[in-house]
């Protein structure tokens, strides 16, 4: 953690910068979807840009750098925590708003909630992110994808804000998409981002929407603490193939398993600690090796708490 005299300068930084909406020593688990990770030494809900703006000169003054965390949906936190400052996009960031087929969204706001807003409006080109539990924000710097569409689909642009508070636009060419990442052309925080999306009927939205949830609850331990896929799929195949094939389908660390519903997936079924689930990652990645000579390469990320 950092130390109380710096924690004290920070928290009196914030509140002179009037951003009140912040939690100390805050638990990570309460910020994620595997419900894991120890205390960030603070969580600040940024819900403007003058407020983001502030924050990161707080930052750049203490020599802390902010880790921008969306729904967590996609993300492994240390049982040791985050030393220094994790922000969460709130307020402003939220907002929606659709003209035509164009769409801008702040990169807080709900994937679901903006594929839910595209259908009311007959617009086509989201149905997949219906089912992705993240932002916006999350979404693009994923390129987040399913049943055969990605981000890099609908994203026309995106504005960016440098770690030294410059914003900028950039084109979705810019971001040079690939399979679940993006290469931001600055390193910063994505702020706002245009969807180009396409008109189409209404009902046949909403049939895909509702096709694609159903193949979910059939298919994925909906409900449960996950992340989502755990490995990306190898250019071979399916990684949740070779996960069950080298017999690890139901494998338990403490209170952490390979989901016995989807191989691609752990669950923390019984109040699991992230060295359950990193533990667990590495057996199963030891397995799948012994038995097809194959590397799994992480898609979710682990954010590691360096050594104090
Ligand atoms: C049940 C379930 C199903 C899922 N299904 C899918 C699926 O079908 N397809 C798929 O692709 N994923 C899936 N996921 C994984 C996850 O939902 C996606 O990767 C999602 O896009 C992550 O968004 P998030 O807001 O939760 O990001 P987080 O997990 O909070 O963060 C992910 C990364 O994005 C960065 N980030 C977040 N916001 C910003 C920002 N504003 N600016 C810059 N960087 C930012 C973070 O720093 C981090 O590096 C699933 C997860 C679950 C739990």
């Amino acid at each position: 953690m950092l130390s109380p005299g710096l924690k004290l300068q920070i928290r009196q930084e914030l509140i002179a910068a009037q951003i009140d909406a912040f939690m100390e020593n805050e638990l990570l688990a309460g910020h994620t979807s595997l419900g894991v990770g120890g205390p960030a030494d603070f969580v600040v809900i940024v819900r403007s840009q003058e407020e983001l703006l502030s924050l990161l000169e707080i930052g750049k003054t203490f020599g802390v750098r902010p880790f921008v965390l969306g729904c967590g949906t996609n993300l492994l936190f240390s049982s040791r925590g985050y030393r220094g400052l994790v922000m969460k996009l709130g307020g402003h960031f939220n907002r929606i708003t659709i003209r035509g087929s164009l769409v801008a969204a702040g990169a807080g706001a709900s994937l679901p909630r903006l594929a839910r807003m595209a259908s009311a409006r007959s617009l086509t080109g989201l149905s997949f992110a219906a089912g992705i539990p993240g932002t916006v924000g999350g979404a693009i710097k994923n390129n987040a994808g399913a049943f055969g569409r990605e981000m890099a689909q609908v994203v026309q642009e995106v504005e960016i804000c440098s770690l030294k508070g410059e914003m900028r636009t950039f084109s979705a060419k810019d971001l040079h998409f690939g399979y679940r990442f993006c290469r931001l052309p600055m390193e910063g925080i994505i702020c706002k981002a245009i969807l180009k999306l396409e008109r189409g009927e209404k009902e046949d939205i909403l049939r895909k929407m509702e096709e694609y949830r159903r193949i979910r609850r059939e298919k994925q331990p909906i409900g449960k603490r996950t992340a989502g896929s755990v490995f990306r799929n190898p250019p071979q195949g399916s990684a949740a193939q070779y996960i069950e094939q080298a017999g690890c389908k139901g494998l338990a660390i403490g209170g952490a398993r390979i989901s016995p519903q989807h191989a691609n997936f752990i669950e923390n079924f019984a109040n699991a600690t992230s060295d359950d689930i990193e533990i667990l990652i590495e057996e199963v990645q030891k397995k799948v090796r012994e038995i097809h000579g194959l590397d799994l390469d992480l898609e979710m990320e682990i954010v590691a708490c360096k050594k104090d």
